[in-house]
């Protein structure tokens, strides 16, 4: 197994599953499906316009993301609503009945990145260890790992609520190394967001692998700095 750590620990979304993407598809679908029951003139191009900036509006607020992470269902309704104001496309209660349809139908819009549950099993047949490090709820976490039979393919789990702390918190890091019985210095972590994953690894001392899944390069106001880029998991089996 050279190249290759003896413990790798993943993020979940938009690591090994293309997630924000997904979103953004599903957001379109809707707008266009619900367009023409919404008010006269309703453009599906200019409500999915809205709801991109009410989605970054959202996120941004500090106060709306400690909870929004923990009731997505009521974040989309606020996005959601938010969007229709914006655009005039109907009341809050069309904007709720939006919002909840897209709740209903984004576990099934979910996809892996092509190849990426292969490289989670090609590594596992390497010798590597495998450590899952994911932020949010509980349930909305199993329920992907269970959708996608991610459950028995890693050594550890580690989901926020269930721990009781996210990353970027060392503690997180400290936890699922300590179930895998290994030291920083054995582990890599690979995951997409620079605050979470690559500046939490780095605090608790693990190789920081950072997932550029759009290619976009390493902004200027960087948290932190990657130990390597990959753009997509496969690469790590590239040493
Ligand atoms: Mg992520």
């Amino acid at each position: 197994m050279s190249g290759l750590p003896p413990v790798l620990l993943l993020d979940l979304d938009d690591t090994i599953l293309d997630l924000s993407r997904s979103a953004q598809r599903l957001w379109t679908t809707l707008c266009h499906r619900f367009a023409p029951d919404l008010a006269p003139g309703t453009d599906p191009e200019s409500l999915l316009a809205a709801l991109r900036e009410a989605t970054a509006t959202f996120w941004r607020d500090g106060e709306a993301r400690r909870w929004g992470v923990f009731d997505l269902e009521r974040a989309r309704r606020v996005i959601a609503a938010d969007a229709f104001s914006r655009t005039g496309a109907g009341s809050g209660v069309a904007a709720f009945a939006f919002a909840d349809t897209f709740s209903r139908e984004r576990l099934d819009s979910i996809e892996p990145f092509p190849g990426a549950i292969e490289t989670l099993d090609t590594l596992r047949e390497r010798g590597v260890r495998l450590g899952l490090v994911t932020n949010g709820r509980s349930k909305t976490q199993r329920e992907k790992i269970e959708r996608f039979e991610l459950g028995s393919r890693f050594d550890a789990i580690a989901i926020e609520e269930e721990v009781g702390f996210g990353k970027p918190d060392v503690r997180v890091f400290r936890h699922v190394l300590s179930r895998l019985d290994a030291a920083p210095c054995d582990a890599w972590m690979v995951g997409d967001n620079l605050e979470a994953d690559i500046a939490g690894a780095r605090s608790a001392g693990v190789h920081a692998i950072w997932h550029d899944f759009e290619s976009r390069g390493l902004p200027e106001d960087a948290p932190a700095t990657p130990d390597r880029v990959v753009r997509a998991i496969l690469e790590l089996l590239e040493g």
